[in-house]
């Protein structure tokens, strides 16, 4: 996921490690997920709902039950969000399971790498 600022970074990380991303069960906050799905339609990816409306406790919900791996989550620092709340929550469930949490492309590129991709 990605907040609005971040959304095209993403997309262009995505397309950069499309190789590595395919074949992977994804799932992307609602809006994030449309962004990416319409660069790479191949990808096998469930949107959940956006991430303001609900998306980012998905996400939380789904690192408690053990169902992620990783966390891709490019943060815009220089805007306030309304749902600041969920999303300290999801980094603070992405901590606490000691799942990878990238929330930078330098970062995610590492995970990339790190999984031999
Ligand atoms: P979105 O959610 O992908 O639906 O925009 C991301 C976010 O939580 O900002």
């Amino acid at each position: 996921m990605a907040h609005d600022d971040k959304k095209a970074a993403l997309v262009d990380w995505a397309r950069a490690h499309a190789g590595f991303l395919e074949g992977k069960a994804l799932f992307a906050t609602g809006t994030t997920g449309g962004r990416i799905l319409e660069a790479l339609p191949h990808l096998n990816l469930t949107r959940l709902k956006s991430g303001p409306l609900g998306g980012d406790q998905q996400l939380g919900a789904m690192i408690a039950e053990g169902r992620l791996d990783v966390l891709i989550f490019f943060v815009d620092p220089l805007s306030p969000q309304p749902h600041d709340v969920d999303v300290k929550a999801l980094i603070r469930m992405a901590t606490l399971a000691d799942i990878p949490l990238a929330c930078n492309p330098a970062t995610a590129d590492l995970i990339v790498a790190g999984e031999g991709g």
